[in-house]
């Protein structure tokens, strides 16, 4: 049985002064965390504010990013080692906006993923096909491409440190969730991808969240498919009463 996992990505919104009010709305939910994973992906600057306020809530924090090194003379860039000391125990890698407009590539996200899972970080690994390619019946191929790349060289150990993020590009942030039939098709993709290179029990112990426009409208559809284990939400977990709706809608 895979505990459900619901996370909030804030991206490059919130201010420390928001995150304070925010959490306080999610902490009269927190008993939830009996039930399911709950975890907040805030920018970097309200990691260590909210570290503070959710202790023993039962609450995670994940990183939006790392460097692609340990650490050293890297400018503006924040290691997974740090993530950890700022309260971290997940850390987002893979997303289509870091791709896009970031320049990561494939080799980059594995290098990502192999130095967080070093460092102790679960990892949600994202990945997911443009318009275009859903539109030329790329789809799968464009998912099995994405996750061997940023698989390649991890071991099971490491591999148990992971959950896959199904996040169709063309329904981020523009309105647009995909259906339920649509996702579910995704992740049994990967799931049977999943089996066939690392085996049964990983396909059956990892987690693939869905994310793309999640609403509190679409959240308990799509968690009722059988190959869905979570969401990812953007946009809606900007307001504390429309994440808390979503998490509440699974019950
Ligand atoms: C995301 O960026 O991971 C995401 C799912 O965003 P949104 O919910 O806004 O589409």
């Amino acid at each position: 049985m895979r505990r459900p996992i619901i996370v909030g990505n804030w991206k490059m919104n919130m201010l420390i002064s928001d995150a304070d009010e925010w959490i306080a709305g999610l902490l009269k939910n927190s008993y939830l965390t009996e039930a399911l994973d709950i975890v907040v992906a805030p920018a970097f600057t309200s990691l260590a504010v909210l570290r503070d306020r959710i202790e023993k809530s039962g609450i995670k924090l994940a990183g939006q990013n790392i460097g692609q090194e340990i650490g050293g003379s890297l400018t503006g860039e924040i290691s997974a080692t740090m993530l950890k000391d700022a309260g971290c125990s997940y850390v987002l890698l893979g997303h289509s906006e870091r791709r896009q407009y970031f320049a990561e590539t494939d080799e980059i996200v594995n290098k990502k993923i192999s130095i967080a899972c070093n460092q102790g970080l679960n990892i949600i690994f994202c990945v997911g096909e443009s318009l275009v390619e859903r539109n030329n019946g790329r789809t799968n191929e464009i998912i099995e491409a994405q996750l061997s790349s940023g698989l390649a060289n991890l071991n099971l150990i490491q591999l148990s440190q992971l959950a896959i993020a199904y996040e169709p590009v063309w329904a981020i942030g523009t309105g647009h969730t995909a259906t339920p039939d649509q996702a579910q098709d995704v992740h049994l993709y990967i799931r049977a991808w999943g089996k066939k290179l690392f085996g049964t029990n990983f396909a059956e112990s990892t987690r693939v969240l869905y994310g793309g426009s999640v609403k509190p409208e679409t959240s308990k559809s799509l968690m009722n498919q059988s190959d869905i284990d979570g969401l990812l939400v953007g946009k809606a977990s900007l307001k504390i009463r429309e994440f808390c709706d979503i998490i509440n809608s699974l019950f």
